[in-house]
């Protein structure tokens, strides 16, 4: 067993380290089929356009029929195993009813057959076989070996089968083939909205892996940057190994030597030179010699050698971080419609383009929820989240499609599809016209009932656009995005020159300031916080009440801000217990009490809870009667009702807020509040999307905040119903079970309403 593991764990390891398709099913096919000792393995994957299932690696069976021989899904025992998306495992293959005999690959000296799909987010991708010349059944722990490597392969084998379809620039690493038109990858709906546009990829400080490929513009120019970053790498390994001298045993010091040596003309930069001259820029070509030497070293069994991996990366980081210093920040052009493309899009990435050329944002990781498709929502940026395939360094530069409803991209899109998006950017506009002119109606439905609607902000931007658009008040400003641009916690000063401008701005309208909501996927770079479980560790209140000097800090700025304008409300986040409540407000306490000592006029403000946790949602009333007002923060409150990562792309489809159990909570929490006679509101993003934010409404939600961009749909939503018509909809939609069910029948009710305009358009590209 512990063997077997043993091999799984290698092969795994082996196959993740190649660097194409064809390599990663010839070396699939190779160790399988050494690991079971059968006479045969091979790997067919499902060819899209054709619907067929495609011989594409095989060990054993005649090499001239890989890429020649294929199978309809209703043809042969392999289109059987892909069409029943399970196991097949045959004494005689030859006897089976579905049997084909395909001559050219000279499988009919063999009888026995194992068949498992490869299954990659639900989907059937090929179909993984072994095959011997005897008559028997492959055991039961045959059978579980190759499922398992099947299971762990399937992502692997996806992912290279992505990245093989965009070539790399130039065409030193075997590209040169033209690209597919309108390669389609799918993601994780982050804003809505659509793009057309041009890649550019941001990548983070010395973030090797996340450099993309770039024509070198000017080549001499890249060979003379690169010459120089080597330069000042290697001056710095000669520096350290000077100061270390003394305290280094002789052949710990050898290891600078070997340092050097992997930089010499004949190792790396060689390389590195090699491929500019062959079109990438410096920074490029360095992350592909530097990968390929990684692969290699990972994939060694002498644990010495496989260590060297982990040397040829941080030489790799140090020679880019002097790229990077010499680049400077004046080089950067964007294209006119820039989709800014990412690996792992954070809030501070958000501004790096100017507004103006900014029209679409691509996250490689992360999901509809994260703080970055928040913060996207509220600037109308349309943006896929998840889009975990996206072989994201070969795309600089490249023509993409973004469609934020779905989350999907397509590189590469021809004319038509081209077309056919921008036709629908034409309908988005014409809506958002319309919708200006609600600016300033109230929102109030058409039996009378006035329903206050609030933005959510964070970005200095948000203040603006949430004016413009009527917003009464703010219900949430995430203070911690501030504190994400700096380098250090900003000062008391600071703070309060930051606060002041969202006070001031809104006054007399009510802000709603939250103290620091760090962690989970908020992290600052200069305090990290490195867990297994982020959403489940050191987040939000639990952090500011084990530094108090921090949130003493905050809470004083808040007050010092807003003297004179008497519009500010403090709100906790993630509170799970009453002692939170307790602490804080003695904290708050004593920063009013300090500063009226100072001389200054403060007032206690009001006080506030987020119900964010389920712990909260049962001690609802208790907390209600504690503090002056109680708001739902929705977004995490789905994610722990429904034990859903709002941060992982793979469990996105389960992140529903429209759950009947989500629902239930919600009504729940606002019935609680009410028996205290306490205003609640909600600040989750379902209060943004208009069917949400009628069934808020008639659960009694008293004040609804939302991202600034989703206003006016939601005011259009409310001015276009009567709260009897809501009323009913809540009560219908109590009753359903499903999640999906309950989405669709908000939108037909929206359609049904004259309200189709605020649910997204027919998508061209969906299946
Ligand atoms: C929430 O959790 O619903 C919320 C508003 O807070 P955040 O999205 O910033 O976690
Ligand atoms: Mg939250």
């Amino acid at each position: 067993m512990a063997a077997m593991l043993n091999v799984l764990r290698k092969i795994v390891q082996e196959v993740s380290a190649a660097p194409d398709l064809e390599s990663v099913l010839d070396l699939t096919v190779r160790r399988i089929q050494r690991a079971m000792h059968t006479q045969v393995c091979s790997i067919y994957l499902l060819d899209t356009i054709s619907q067929r299932y495609v011989l594409m690696a095989t060990q054993g069976l005649n090499p001239e029929s890989v890429g020649v021989v294929s199978l309809s899904p209703t043809e042969g025992v392999v289109g059987l195993v892909g069409q029943r998306a399970e196991p097949i495992n045959l004494e005689d293959a030859s006897v089976h009813p579905s049997y084909i005999y395909l001559q050219s690959t000279g499988e009919e000296r063999y009888h026995a057959f194992l068949g498992v799909p490869i299954i990659h987010q639900g989907e059937v991708l090929g179909v993984l076989v072994v095959q011997q010349f005897e008559r028997r059944r492959f055991d039961e722990s045959e059978e579980a070996f190759l499922i398992t490597v099947s299971a762990q392969l399937a992502g692997v084998i996806a992912h290279a089968e992505a990245t093989g379809s965009i070539q790399p620039v130039g065409n030193h690493s075997g590209g040169g083939a033209p690209l597919p038109e309108d390669r389609r990858f799918s993601g994780v709906a982050g804003a809505p909205g659509v793009a057309v546009g041009q890649v550019f990829v941001a990548t983070l400080p010395a973030d090797l892996e996340g450099v993309p490929d770039k024509p070198a513009r000017d080549i001499d120019l890249e060979l003379e940057k690169f010459t120089t970053a080597l330069e000042a790498v290697r001056n710095e390994i000669r520096e350290v190994s000077r100061m270390l001298a003394q305290r280094l045993r002789s052949d710990e010091q050898a290891l600078f030597d070997v340092y050097m040596r992997m930089l010499e003309d004949n190792a790396l930069a060689g390389q590195v030179a090699e491929r500019i001259r062959a079109g990438n820029w410096a920074q490029g070509a360095l992350r592909e010699v530097v990968d390929e030497h990684v692969r290699q070293f990972s994939s060694m069994e002498d644990p010495y050698l496989r260590e060297r991996a982990t040397d040829i990366r941080d030489l790799g980081r140090r020679v880019l971080s002097h790229l990077q210093e010499n680049a400077g920040s004046g080089e950067v052009e964007f294209p006119d419609n820039t989709i800014l493309v990412a690996d792992d899009l954070s809030p501070t990435m958000l501004g790096l383009v100017p507004e103006d050329k900014l029209v679409g944002l691509v996250s490689v990781s992360g999901s509809g929820n994260s703080h970055a498709a928040i913060l996207a929502r509220s600037m109308g940026i349309p943006t896929a989240m998840g889009v975990v395939d996206l072989p994201f360094t070969r795309l600089e530069g490249r023509d993409m499609i973004l469609d934020g409803y779905t989350g999907r991209v397509y590189v590469n899109p021809s004319e038509d599809l081209k077309n056919a998006f921008r036709e629908i950017l034409r309908e988005e506009q014409m809506i958002a016209a319309g919708l200006e002119t609600l600016k300033d109606l109230p929102a109030q439905t058409t039996d009378g009932y006035r329903m206050p609607l609030w933005v959510n902000t964070g970005l200095v931007s948000d203040v603006e656009r949430s004016l413009e658009r009527g917003a009464e008040g703010i219900g949430l400003y995430r203070t911690e995005i501030p504190f994400m641009t700096r380098d250090f916690f900003p000062s008391e000063q600071e703070q309060l020159k930051i606060y002041r401008r969202q006070l001031e701005a809104f006054a007399p309208r009510p802000v709603t300031m939250r103290t620091l909501d760090i962690g989970g996927d908020k992290s600052l770079p200069y305090f990290p916080i490195e867990e297994e479980n982020p959403f489940l560790g050191w987040r939000g209140i639990r952090v500011t009440l084990d530094h108090p000097e921090i949130f003493l800090v905050q809470v004083r700025a808040m007050l010092r801000a807003a003297q004179g304008f008497n519009n500010l409300r403090i709100m906790l986040p993630m509170v799970t217990s009453m002692h939170e409540i307790e602490e804080a407000s003695a904290q708050i306490d004593r920063a009013v009490r300090e500063l009226q000592e100072e001389g200054l006029d403060v007032e206690r403000p009001p006080v506030g809870i987020m119900v964010e946790v389920p712990a909260a949602v049962y001690l609802t009333r208790r907390f209600a009667r504690k503090v002056d007002f109680i708001s739902v923060g929705s977004n995490d409150l789905t994610q722990y009702l429904l034990a859903v990562d709002r941060n992982n792309p793979r469990v996105a489809d389960l992140y529903a807020p429209y759950h009947p159990a989500v629902l239930k909570v919600l009504h729940f929490v606002a019935q609680e509040v009410r028996k205290e006679h306490k205003p609640v509101s909600i600040c989750g993003e379902m209060a943004s999307d208009p069917g949400g934010a009628l069934l808020l409404m008639a659960m009694g939600y008293d004040v609804l905040s939302m991202n600034s961009n989703n206003l006016p749909k939601v005011k259009s939503a409310i001015r276009g119903t009567s709260l009897a018509k809501a009323n009913a909809l809540l009560q219908r939609v109590m009753r359903m079970d499903d999640a999906d069910a309950i989405h669709q029948y908000l939108r037909a009710s929206l359609k049904s309403m004259g309200l189709g305009n605020l649910t997204r358009p027919a998508l061209p590209g969906r299946d």
